[in-house]
């Protein structure tokens, strides 16, 4: 790992209802921009800052706050606490709920229009992808090396192509049948599968990156599909690319067929060559996706038959409580355990990040830009309590950011929680030694 360095790594999203994610209107393409401020020591921590369309509007790094309007924020945290009461992962019950280090603190950090955007540090994450807490996080930490490799191969002359894969399905088949179906197929269509799309792999394309996702539909059931950027090598012609897609949908095809799923359907399959620009909109289309814009239409605003990703079935599940979302959701947990969901072929991360280690999934949700500054600490105890009240925690967090001064933040927050009886917080200026001010020992 290089020098000590931080990223921002979420941005606002934007409104876009488009369940398929992987289109509509653009949103500023990612840039790099280097970050002059030294930041605490984290394992996760990485050598360039990623800032979305120059100035980071809203682009920050934290890792309970997100990127998207407050109401996401809310929507997030109401679906993990869904999660905390269903779940049958431990570390999903506890995920936020625990608190990691000697107290909760309440971080300020620069947000979009001069406005600071109030976070948590000092909680447990679970680190799955399937958390609706984490799994956004992560997301947006992988697209932005994503979105530096795509740089890099541009800048080495090579292209990108994006690509979609779905596979027929049923209603009444297990998602994990499913899942392993679409995985051997695509391996077939791989590297180290049949012979013609291996040969025209290693002629034309340098690797891909290749993302799981799943949605469920009230009359097809699940629908798992895989997105592919397939970086595309220096001097590839649109008539060799598009041969390259041609024989390895055919490979994917008969693989379902041999499998009993049926044969792959054209329109389902979808492979473009993009540009720079056309690549990096994919990208913050994806970040976009991650962190809410899917959630805007939960439980409301989407149309009968449309499908539904996981966390859509969770925001559902709390404002409806049907047992079919509750054992959908559930599903997807279960079938998710142990399976990436965005994959690098081999060589790939080396060839265009090679001083950038690539983050485990826990590091991915656990990095932080390091930019918080504390102005509230709040007692384990106190923290369990605002847990177990009808309350969301981030209520403190819109509390704090309410206010101007940090004072002012550190009262409002006492007082509410002093008002609800559920403790204390303690002003961080006045429970550490004014030198070390912002920048407290063991606290990440
Ligand atoms: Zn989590």
């Amino acid at each position: 790992m290089g020098r000590a360095t931080s990223r921002p790594s979420s941005h606002r999203a934007q409104p876009d209802h488009c369940p398929a994610g992987m289109r509509g209107p653009g949103i500023p393409p990612l840039a790099r921009a280097e970050h002059p401020q030294e930041v605490r020591n984290d394992p996760g921590r990485r050598s360039s800052v990623l800032a979305v369309g120059g100035p980071p509007e809203g682009a920050r790094s934290e890792p309970t706050g997100f990127g998207g309007p407050e109401d996401y924020r809310a929507l997030f945290w109401q679906a993990l606490r869904v999660a905390h009461r269903i779940t049958k992962q431990k570390r999903q019950a506890f995920c936020r709920r625990v608190v990691k280090g000697d107290v909760v603190t309440v971080e300020m950090r620069p947000g979009a229009r001069d406005r600071e955007r109030a976070s948590f540090g000092g909680l447990f994450y679970c680190g799955r992808n399937g958390c609706p807490a984490c799994g956004p996080k992560i997301a947006v930490e992988r697209a932005a090396d994503i979105a530096l490799a795509i740089s890099v191969w541009y800048a080495q002359g090579g292209r990108v192509a994006f690509s979609t894969w779905t596979m027929p399905h049923s209603r009444g088949q297990r998602l994990t049948e499913l899942l392993d179906g679409l995985s051997k197929a695509y391996r077939a269509a791989g590297a180290g599968g049949n012979k013609g799309p291996k040969k025209l792999l290693a002629a034309y394309s340098a690797g891909e990156i290749v993302k799981v996702e799943t949605t469920v539909g009230p009359t097809n059931g699940w629908h798992p599909h895989r997105h592919g950027l397939t970086f595309l090598q220096p001097g590839t012609t649109d008539a060799q690319a598009y041969e390259l897609d041609r024989v390895r949908f055919d490979a994917f095809s008969a693989s379902l067929q041999r499998q009993g799923f049926g044969e792959a359907s054209e329109k389902g399959h979808d492979f473009r060559i993009l540009s720079l620009g056309q690549a990096q909109e994919e990208i913050a289309r994806y970040v976009a996706k991650s962190v809410g814009h899917e959630l805007a239409a939960a439980g409301t605003k989407r149309a009968a038959g449309e499908s539904r990703t996981p966390l859509e079935l969770l925001i559902d599940l709390d404002r409806l409580g049907l047992e079919e979302d509750r054992r959908l959701w559930l599903e997807h947990e279960a079938a998710m355990h142990g399976r990436r969901v965005l994959r690098w072929s081999p060589g790939l991360r080396r060839r265009l990040l090679p001083e950038m280690r690539e983050l485990s999934d826990q590091e991915a949700a656990d990095s932080t830009d390091g930019l918080g500054r504390i102005v509230a600490a709040i007692p384990p105890e106190t923290w369990r309590r605002v847990w177990r009240s009808k309350h969301l925690p981030i209520v403190l967090l819109d509390l704090a950011e309410q206010h101007d001064s940090d004072q002012e933040r550190a009262q409002a927050i006492a007082h509410f929680l002093e008002a609800h009886q559920l403790g204390t917080a303690v002003s961080w200026a006045e429970a550490i030694d004014p030198h070390q001010k912002g920048n407290p020992p063991g606290v990440t």
